[in-house]
């Protein structure tokens, strides 16, 4: 059954760690590992999902180059490994893709492109715009300028923030040392239980990750846990399993052991309930009578339909759509500043750029960012 969670998935995305990626040993990327991978990723995308891809590594591969050696780096020494090992990590996602015939794209984010509305909006854009073009995003934290209280500080967590930001249907979690969650720690124990299946991340899964979540706890199953919860929060399944050994995915896909954390709602209802129940409304906007029609039929809201714009709200944020008298017809993310929208209400789309001096989005609500009120 969740093989078929699997193969129906439209929107994948695919997290390495660096252990998988980069022999610690002597920081050379595991180049043969990686090409078989993109073999795995092509079939993936022959079969209709469209893939992201989030990577560690920067740091792993860095910090040789520059003699940091083995001890625990300080902050500035790890953004300057991650500022080496960066260009050769997309050096080597971008020849190992396009052996198969994949382009790679690089998309480095920090924690404020997750929390800022408007930069929200402009990294998941970009990232579907790169995948409207058959591109693979190739994401990693910008260690380099991430300071440590902007830092997701692991890619488990940037990931399921990635899954979350692009209502991904599933992430699979590549890992180095284990294929799943166990009971205890198998390892140790040899009366471990392996789960395949958790419905529901509760005191007891906490556990068995060896000790309870704490947002400042990192690595192992531990944070592995937090970005699971964050993930089916999204609406997004996650699945464990051991990334060693040739084409992990096409393990997977025909049954390979791991442990799938399943979501409650589906990624599209969860990201209507953020903006309808999560966000705090900073303005409104009445639009007449055609746009309310138009919104009925499942259109994006353009300038020319928009009235008035009350309150004071940047792009990004979240206002409430009102009808001429004053009704709520919905509510959504606003793709234009409350200056910047009173300037181009009323006009058509193609006036924007002329008005505004740059051309923004076609729509002042597109409908993925829009939840009508019979629909929350
Ligand atoms: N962003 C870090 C890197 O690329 C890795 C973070 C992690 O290990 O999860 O080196």
């Amino acid at each position: 059954m969740n093989l078929k969670l699997l193969n129906d998935a439209k929107r994948i995305i695919v997290k390495i760690g660096s252990t998988l990626l980069v022999d610690p040993e002597n920081g050379n990327i595991r180049v043969d590992w990686l090409r078989l991978l993109a073999e795995d990723l092509k079939t993936m995308s022959e079969s209709g999902s469209e893939i992201i891809i989030v990577t560690s590594g920067a740091i792993a591969a860095g910090r040789r180059d520059l003699g940091l050696g083995s001890d625990r780096l300080r902050l500035e020494e790890s953004q300057a490994a991650a500022a080496s090992g960066q260009v050769r990590l997309a050096h080597a996602y971008a020849s190992a893709l396009q052996a198969s015939g994949l382009i790679a794209a690089q998309v480095l984010l920090t924690i404020d492109d997750m929390d800022s509305r408007r930069r929200y909006l402009n990294a998941r854009n970009t990232i579907t715009t790169l995948l409207q073009l058959n591109a693979i995003p190739v994401i990693n934290e910008n260690d380099t300028i991430a300071t440590t209280e902007i830092r997701f500080g692991d890619n488990d967590r940037l990931a399921a923030g990635v899954a979350a930001m692009m209502s991904a249907d599933v992430l699979i979690l590549l890992s180095s040392d284990i294929d799943g969650l166990y009971s205890a720690d198998p390892n140790s124990d040899k009366k471990a239980e392996w789960i395949p299946v958790v419905q529901r991340i509760t005191p007891e899964i906490e556990a068995m990750a060896g000790s309870t979540i704490s947002s400042d706890s990192s690595g192992g199953m531990v944070t592995k846990l937090i970005a699971a919860r964050a993930a089916t929060a999204a609406g997004c399944n996650m699945v464990i399993t051991s990334g060693k050994g040739r084409k992990p995915l096409q393990r997977l896909l025909s049954g390979g052991r791991s442990t799938w954390f399943m979501a409650k709602r589906s990624p599209i209802s969860a990201r209507k309930h953020w903006i309808f129940s999560v966000l705090q409304p900073r303005g409104e906007l009445v639009v007449d009578n055609g746009a309310v029609d138009a919104l009925d039929r499942g259109k994006s809201l353009l300038p020319a339909g928009v009235k008035v714009v009350e309150g004071n709200f940047e792009r990004g944020d979240s206002v409430l759509v009102l009808d001429l008298n004053g009704n709520k017809v919905g509510r959504g993310l606003v793709a234009y500043s409350a200056a910047d929208a009173t300037k181009i209400i009323g006009h058509k789309t193609t006036a924007i750029e002329k008005i505004l001096g740059y051309s923004g989005r076609d729509e002042m609500i597109h409908r993925d960012d829009l939840v009508l009120e019979n629909e929350k």
